[in-house]
């Protein structure tokens, strides 16, 4: 097992976030699960979930650039070719019996959305409806299907087809109104997660159905 993995590519997505794209070797992942990633010769390691698909030769972590935080700062600042040191994969937060007939509803604040993008990628005819909480417009990630891509901006004000104002959790009605059957995943902050998983048993969605994966 190689744990030192080289950078192909350090992608700035906004002032915020980045994408680091990792040489793969011979990792085996299962989408929607996290690698803790550090930075050789230091202590330092910080948990960060793949965005990319199980099948592509690169494996890619989607991150936010924390400005008061130690380990996000450092790897944003990367070069082509320097090691990353991988641990992993960790986490039970993935499709574990995967059926094309169930709705599937994901739920995400922030970077939170990073094993969707992951899952999306992996299992493309998947029957989902995905539900992302920004601050603003250009944290959206485009290079996801703008179908079934809802956005709720809280730090803009905006309204259109797939864009709405407001956090997610201000916004739960057009959710509460998906079939109650679907398996609900959600990522990101402590805060939207409780408050939304609160908010679905009251809707009678399923707790055996509804699974969970917190970043801070
Ligand atoms: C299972 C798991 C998966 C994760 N996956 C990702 C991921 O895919 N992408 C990603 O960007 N982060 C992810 N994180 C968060 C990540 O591990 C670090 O906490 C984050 O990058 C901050 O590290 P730092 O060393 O820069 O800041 P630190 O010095 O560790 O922390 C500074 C402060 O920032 C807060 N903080 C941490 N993350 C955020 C955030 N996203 N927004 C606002 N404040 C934050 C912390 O609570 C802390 O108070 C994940 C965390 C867990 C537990």
């Amino acid at each position: 097992m190689k744990f030192f993995h080289k950078v192909i590519d350090v992608e700035n997505l906004s002032e915020g976030n980045f994408i680091l794209k990792l040489e793969r070797n011979d990792i085996v992942f299962k989408a929607g699960q996290f690698f803790s990633l550090g930075i050789p010769g230091t202590n330092i390691n910080r948990e960060y979930s793949v965005c990319s698909g199980e099948n592509e030769s690169s494996i890619d972590f989607l991150i936010r650039e924390i400005d008061e935080g130690i380990l996000s700062k450092e790897l944003r600042k990367l070069k082509v070719s320097d090691e990353v040191k991988i641990l992993g994969p960790y986490g039970n937060f993935y499709l574990k019996n995967f059926n094309l007939n169930e709705n599937y509803i994901f739920i995400a604040s922030g970077t939170g959305i990073s094993p969707f993008m992951s899952l999306l990628k992996t299992y493309p005819n998947i029957k989902y409806q995905l539900y992302h909480g920004i601050r603003y417009k250009i944290d959206m990630i485009n290079t996801l299907p703008e179908k079934n891509y809802f956005k709720f901006v809280s730090k803009e004000n905006i309204n259109n087809s797939n864009f709405f104002s407001g956090r997610i959790t201000k916004n739960l009605e057009m959710l509460l109104k998906q079939d109650k059957r679907s398996y609900v995943f959600m990522c990101g902050n402590s805060m939207m997660v409780t408050d939304v998983y609160d908010s679905l048993l009251k809707n009678n969605f399923k707790p055996e159905k509804i699974f969970t994966e917190i970043f801070f």
